[in-house]
């Protein structure tokens, strides 16, 4: 903790724009006392009216002249609110991750846009029914016709809304407000909240928990109860129960008085899943997701703090929920690469969930079929509690894994996508009455446009990436939007042989159409989704046994039960295989296995069909197995070798700029400061406790220009995180005077850039 004299606040964090840090001197009594986050009253404006602020940083550099810096009031007695705890997360999450102040606080401050809340207003009797009888008959006798019809009516319903009031009884507010002066009558106002999640169904008994799954809640809430938070592993494939645990452990920490964040990745926030919380929490229950509106979530957010729901469900940001009393945090797939944010600050919610925990004296649960290599390293290594769930409750049996070499298919002249055994599958299936699940790691007509007799590929003149070819015939970047007419003949060459890479959705849904023409065929990808409602829609449809095929990219294969689908088809494998990072191996296991995990998942058993030019690749086998051990030792052999997490640690750099010579020449700079002296590709420096932190690149990047900005990217590595920090820490303080140049930076980064 940093002593000093000063202490940077913010005032109004409910505004829209958190946008400026005030400094106040810190009163001498004061001093040493004043924390991150602590609620303080300060004298503000010209008036030097008392107002209430966040401290956000405690400095010793004066931000202007000292002698005109006033001095703060006092702590406010307010005492720890919620949103204290968000800003000291919001310190740590700048500290951890590398950011400005403000964007951390706009992070963890995320629906604090104010909208107009929804007002109900209703006019009561205040007076008794007798009383109100009397001044009816006054009304009547005086002719006030309009107070006559007013009170008549809430006389006859006990009350009415305001606007009944105002519009069907035509009566002017003013004679309204009469009545109210009267004390006869008066107008309840209240704010409603807008509730997106509809609770649907009577509320379920729990089930009775099998010995393996109390075990897990009996222990957790043991040292939960006993003062010792921790943080604990669930490793269980996917039916095994862990569901139930979770909703069994929230009903021990919601049955204390305290609070339980449940996070999910956004694209297995379906109604199933809101459903199950819901019909055993009933309206205590709550979301937040990308597809609420402002509105939604700030009343969400509202309810929270008013302590008006228990337990919130959502994606990586509903970790910022301003509950009061947060006693447990579970993240579901806690592997998923969506935990990790994409915009600075680049902050892993599985990381943060900890720290925000440690603050409440919370616990964190961590579960999936898949653990992430760092979950699992650290629970190998004593950090953190594993537990197993070994048999699936569903009933249904482990499905019947076969691999099929494409090369093979080739070779004796299957040119198809689908191999002999899906094809023969899928045609016992139809016949059968059951349901079918294909999945293709790709969206859209994926497939590139490149020239067969020259190689030319087409490319999004601003970003970069080659196009995907659409159906309408045009040519589109995923990236920008950039859309242009196909080509009949090649830019390069003039050769008629330009084609598509044919292996999107769209295409093996067309297939389909043309081998099974019965087949009722349902598509699910980013392009049928983009409507508010369509995720739902379409998977209800599937469930609703709509459909006979359901063909999709990587969203259909997260969570959701489908008791009728026996077979699953993963069309090409290595397309998720061939990523140009260390995680490639690791994120091509997990998706396989889930997508194996969605068949026979009732209780006829399940089969599974793997298509890949590479049976051999280790992720594949393992998969096939679904042997999670095996797939963990081989990975790690490798992570060890490289050096790369959870081993050690890398640190992206990224250097966004207008001009590509400008952006080349800061990230050369940066890197010869962060690595000292600098070889040609590799150089090494050392931190203060003389860890070392190598050095590589720069390079551009994979994309090298995306919205028409350059994008050169360099890589620390190190056994330290501490290192890569103190690192990052140097990187900030080297001047960037150049115009139109930001710098990211991103530690154990999902992706290569
Ligand atoms: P996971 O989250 O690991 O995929 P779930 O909690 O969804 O597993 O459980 C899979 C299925 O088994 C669900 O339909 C659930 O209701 C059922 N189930 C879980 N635990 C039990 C139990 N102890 N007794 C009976 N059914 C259970
Ligand atoms: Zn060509
Ligand atoms: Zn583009």
């Amino acid at each position: 903790m940093i002593e000093g004299i000063y202490a940077n606040i913010i005032i109004d964090i409910s505004h829209e724009k958190v946008d400026r840090l005030f400094q106040y001197r810190i009163p001498k009594p004061l001093l040493g006392k004043i924390i991150v986050g602590m609620c303080v009253i300060v004298p503000f404006g010209k008036g030097n009216r008392e107002r209430s602020g966040y401290v956000i940083e405690i400095t010793d550099t004066a931000e202007y002249a000292p002698e005109k810096i006033k001095e703060m009031i006092g702590i406010s007695d307010r005492g720890i609110l919620a949103e204290s705890s968000q800003i000291r997360l919001a310190a740590w999450i700048r500290e951890h991750y590398g950011s400005t102040m403000i964007m951390a606080l706009k992070t963890v401050l995320p629906a604090r846009q104010r909208t107009n809340a929804v007002r109900k207003r209703r006019i009561v009797l205040t007076v008794s029914r007798e009383q109100a009888g009397e001044f009816l008959k006054e009304f009547q006798r005086k002719h006030q016709k309009a107070r006559y019809r007013l009170l008549e009516r809430i006389y006859r319903d006990g009350e009415i809304s305001y606007e009944c009031g105002v519009g069907e009884l035509s009566v002017a507010p003013s004679v309204i407000r009469a009545l109210e002066e009267k004390e006869i009558v008066t107008v309840v106002s209240e704010t409603e909240y807008r509730n997106p999640v509809r609770c649907r169904g009577a509320v379920r008994a729990p089930v009775m928990l099998s010995q393996e799954q109390q075990g897990i809640v009996t222990e957790v809430l043991a040292d939960y109860k006993g003062g010792r938070p921790g943080t604990y592993l669930v490793h269980g494939i996917t039916g095994s129960g862990k569901t139930e645990v979770y909703m069994e452990l929230i009903a021990g920490i919601v049955g204390l008085g305290r609070q339980a964040i449940v996070l999910i990745p956004e694209i297995a926030l379906t109604y199933q899943t809101v459903n199950r919380f819901t019909s055993r929490f009933g309206d205590r229950v709550s979301v937040l997701h990308s597809r609420l509106s402002a509105g939604e979530k700030y009343d969400q957010c509202e309810r929270a703090k008013k302590g008006e729901i228990d337990i919130m469900i959502g994606p990586r940001s509903a970790l910022f929920t301003p509950f009061q009393k947060l006693g447990l945090i579970i993240i579901d797939e806690e592997h998923e690469t969506s935990y990790k944010s994409e915009a600075m600050p680049k902050y892993h919610a599985r990381e943060t969930a900890q720290e925000l925990a440690s603050y409440y004296g919370a616990s964190v649960v961590l579960g999936s079929a898949t653990p992430s290599l760092e979950s699992y390293y650290a629970s190998r290594h004593g950090r953190i509690r594993r537990f197993e769930l070994t048999r699936r409750l569903t009933g249904g049996s482990l499905p019947q894994v076969y691999v099929e070499d494409l090369r093979r298919e080739l070779q004796e002249g299957n040119r198809s996508m689908f191999s002999r055994r899906l094809m023969e599958k899928l045609q016992q299936r139809l016949e059968a009455g059951e349901q079918t699940m294909l999945f293709l790691n790709r969206r859209g007509y994926a497939g590139f446009v490149s020239c067969r007799s020259c190689g030319h590929v087409m490319k999004c003149p601003h970003c970069d990436v080659s196009l995907s070819e659409h159906r309408n015939g045009k040519l589109m970047c995923h990236y920008c939007g950039y859309e242009q007419p196909a080509v009949k003949s090649c830019p390069a060459c003039g050769s008629k042989y330009i084609l598509g890479f044919r292996a999107g959705t769209e295409q093996i849904e067309e297939s389909l159409h043309r081998l099974f023409p019965d087949a009722r065929v349902l598509r699910m990808d980013g392009d049928t989704t983009r409507k508010k409602d369509s995720f739902d829609e379409i998977l209800a449809a599937f469930a609703g046994l709509e459909a006979d095929i359901l063909v999709g990219t990587q969203m259909i294969v997260k969570g959701h039960d489908f008791p009728h689908v026996t077979l699953v088809g993963i069309l090409a494998a290595d397309l998720s295989l061939h990523g140009s990072d260390y995680r490639s191996g690791e994120r091509t296991f997990q998706l396989l296995t889930q997508a194996a995990g969605r068949a026979g998942r009732g209780e006829r058993p399940g089969e599974v069909v793997i298509q890949t030019y590479q049976p051999e690749h280790h992720s594949i086998r393992y998969a096939a197995k679904q042997d999670y051990r095996g797939f963990y030792e081989e990975e790690m052999g490798y992570r060890e070798l490289m050096g790369y997490p959870p081993v050690g640690h890398m640190m992206a750099v990224l250097v966004i700029a207008g001009e590509e010579e400008t952006g080349k020449k800061v990230a050369g700079r940066l890197a010869k400061a962060a690595g000292r002296e600098r070889a040609e590709h590799l150089a090494t420096g050392a931190d203060n406790a003389g860890h070392q932190v190598q050095i590589i690149g720069p390079a551009a990047a994979a994309i090298g220009r995306i919205g028409g900005k350059y994008r050169t990217v360099f890589y620390g590595k190190s056994s330290s995180m501490e290192a890569l920090i103190q690192v990052r820490d140097r990187l900030e303080a080297v001047p960037v005077t150049e115009q139109d140049v930001t710098v990211q930076f991103d530690f154990d980064p999902m992706n290569s850039y």
